[in-house]
């Protein structure tokens, strides 16, 4: 049986070699030429993708300043 589990890093896309009983990261392979992947332009779409998620959380707290919510209001003229 194959002790050892192979695992693709989330941060560089090469393959980690993880021992399966401990969890404990055996190799971390070395990123080159064959898959193509610039470590610059890597950090550049995460840096772009940072970007994007953070323009679309000021729209969304811009448009929840737009429109408050009411029902607050509505409570209150029920005990009026
Ligand atoms: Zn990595």
């Amino acid at each position: 049986m194959k002790k050892d589990l192979y695992v693709r890093c989330p941060d560089c896309d090469v393959e980690m070699r993880i021992d399966r009983e401990t969890g404990a990261i055996i190799s971390h392979g070395k990123k080159d030429q064959s898959s193509g992947i610039n470590f610059g332009d890597a950090l550049a779409a995460e840096k772009k993708r940072k970007n994007e998620l953070e323009d679309l959380f000021k729209e969304a707290s811009e448009k929840a300043q737009d429109k408050p919510d009411l029902p607050d209001d509505l409570n209150n003229d029920k005990w009026r």
